[in-house]
């Protein structure tokens, strides 16, 4: 392409309130514009990334034996009415209804239509297994879109979804992904890392997201410093020694003692006769489903919701507001506790779940469920009565890995895929089978796996740009090579760098032509601007026959004589991409 012609709307300064650099550069070097709150227009350069990289990612599936679809995205709302998903993802779902009154539905994803081809059509074992995907546009009514393409309320999705006979099946569909996930996220040149995540209400058995680790990520990723562990932070363990069989603190019996004013840990902590943080319990109080649970954890510790959820296994969780928490307990946030608290599935208080590191804890402190009282000499054995333990604790970064016992540190994770073992979730709720060899009916077993393709594009250019602007990894760059007159008014110049021009096209390479009558200080730093991985300077040298090949990312540059040129990018394209 020639730039002259081309719909290249570069900024001469930042756009203004931006943070996050994908977003800044990707309007400042023309490749898109916002059309409203978490809505963007993709220009040309951002179409052919995106092109690209939906080109990859299909080559990668279909090599795996996936088959391709495309679905609608205007779904029928009883399908999710039938999966029970519609309350979970009702505020994040575009709805309306048609002219005859029918309630219709964005794709938010593409579970439901899926599971029910797969019902309708899928009789028998010797059909499966089947993987199927598509490239669709999912919407989703984000609260709060930022930070460009990182958090948006349309986007092109390639979703897959795994149909198995059985949990090996669905083992080896799985791990399937991974490897291609692996090889898809390698060939972009973007560095991702897969991490164990939260399984979340569907109560999956596995969960793995792939993450770029960048500041521009809003996860929080743990990982260790000796081994290969890496888990959200939802998800994430850390080795604690526990005290079930060992701990030797003294008995005593259960007290209350006056504590007017005092409302918080710290606070505690310093009060006269209270306790130091790691020796109270808190007591936090959440719906779970609408049912009143109550979280506890050390006082020098904060609750991981993520985990508490998964200990409930509830499809919805919330902190209970004040009315809910004096209604449950009798006394205001500050003086709460669960000391001889009995739960009941359908009680006041439907479940306690203590955190692991309680076990065995004595003389501990905590609120006696009236207003300025607390309790204690508090045993976690005799006093209080937990209907589940389980791990509750948030890992803080320094604490030890639970596999090597290396140190964990804590980082910023961009999501970039999630891969996701389903089972028989929506294969029960929407009554999806086959019939096995000796006849009998078996729910069909699925995963689904997604990427997001423009946040991928987003995340290349926060992982790669460097001070002069974007520098994309070759596979993905709009354009190869940058050709262009040092002397736009050299009329050698212009016909050597036109008949590179052509050659290079002729070899098959994506070659942008900077044929516009500028400075060749504002074409070199428009080129570094939008990020083509390397430039053809014809100078003054091209009268011996010679040109300089620069690449974007070092600026290393070297002379070549023109008749040289096509095999030099051949050259450096092959070492590039593989
Ligand atoms: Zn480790």
């Amino acid at each position: 392409m020639r730039w002259s012609q081309g719909f290249i709307p570069t900024l001469r300064e930042d756009p203004a309130n931006v943070e996050a650099a994908s977003h800044r550069l990707l309007i400042r070097a023309g490749y898109i514009r916002q059309l409203t709150a978490g809505v963007y227009s993709l220009l040309p350069l951002a179409q052919r990334i995106r092109l690209k990289l939906i080109e990859i990612i299909r080559e990668e599936l279909n090599k795996m034996g996936a088959q391709e679809f495309l679905l609608s995205a205007l779904q029928p709302i009883e399908l999710w009415e039938e999966s029970g998903r519609v309350n979970s993802v009702a505020d994040v779902m575009f709805r309306f209804k048609d002219r005859k009154g029918s309630h219709l539905a964005l794709g938010v994803t593409h579970e439901e239509v899926f599971t029910s081809i797969a019902r309708s059509h899928i009789t028998s074992y010797r059909q499966l297994p089947q993987i199927w995907y598509q490239f669709q546009t999912k919407f989703r009514d984000e609260a709060r879109p930022r930070a460009g393409l990182l958090r948006v309320r349309e986007f092109t999705m390639k979703d897959s979804y795994s149909f198995d006979l059985d949990e090996t099946g669905l083992d080896k569909s799985f791990q399937l992904h991974h490897d291609t996930y692996k090889r898809i996220f390698r060939r972009c040149g973007v560095n991702a890392t897969p991490v164990q995540a939260h399984s979340g209400s569907m109560g999956g058995s596995a969960s793995i997201e792939f993450m770029a680790i960048t500041d521009a990520g809003e996860d929080t990723i743990v990982l260790c410093s000796k081994c290969q562990y890496a888990a959200n932070i939802e998800r994430a363990e850390s080795s604690y020694a526990p005290l079930e069989n060992g701990y030797k603190g003294e008995q005593s019996s259960l007290t209350e003692f006056a504590t007017p004013g005092i409302r918080t840990i710290d606070a505690l902590a310093k009060f006269k006769e209270g306790a130091p943080a790691s020796r109270q319990i808190k007591t936090l109080v959440y719906l779970a489903d609408s049912k009143i649970a109550l979280a506890l954890v050390l006082g020098d510790q904060e609750l991981n919701e993520a985990k508490l959820q998964s200990a409930l296994q509830c499809k919805a969780l919330r902190q209970a507001v004040e009315a809910e928490i004096v209604e449950a307990l009798g006394a205001h946030p500050g003086s709460l506790g669960a000391c001889g608290i009995k739960s009941a599935p359908d009680g006041k208080v439907s479940a306690i779940v203590a955190d692991v590191r309680l076990k065995g804890r004595e003389n501990m402190v905590t609120g006696a469920n009236k207003d300025d009282v607390h309790l204690r000499g508090v045993s976690m054995e005799r006093d209080i009565i937990p209907d589940r333990w389980h791990d509750l604790h948030t890992v803080k970064s320094g604490e030890s890995c639970t596999s090597c016992g290396g140190t964990l540190e804590l980082v910023n994770g961009l999501e970039l895929g999630h891969i996701f073992k389903l089972g028989t979730f929506y294969s029960k709720t929407m009554d999806a089978g086959y019939l096995d060899n000796e006849g009998n009916r078996n729910p069909l077993f699925m995963g689904s796996y997604g990427i997001g393709v423009e946040r991928l594009l987003a995340a290349a250019a926060e992982l790669t740009h460097d001070a002069q602007g974007l520098s994309w990894p070759v596979a993905l760059a709009p354009f190869h090579v940058v050709i262009l007159a040092a002397n736009s008014k050299d009329k050698k110049q212009i016909e050597t760098a036109e008949r590179i021009y052509d050659e290079l096209k002729g070899c098959g390479f994506d070659c942008l032509l900077d044929d516009r009558d500028e400075r060749a200080g504002v074409k070199f730093n428009d080129a570094d601007l939008i990020g083509v991985p390397f430039r053809i300077t014809v100078g003054r040298r091209a009268a011996d026959g010679y040109v300089e090949l620069t690449r974007r990312k070092d600026k290393r540059t070297a002379d070549f004589a023109i008749a040289d040129i096509s095999a030099a990018m051949e050259a450096e394209i092959t070492a590039a991409v593989s």
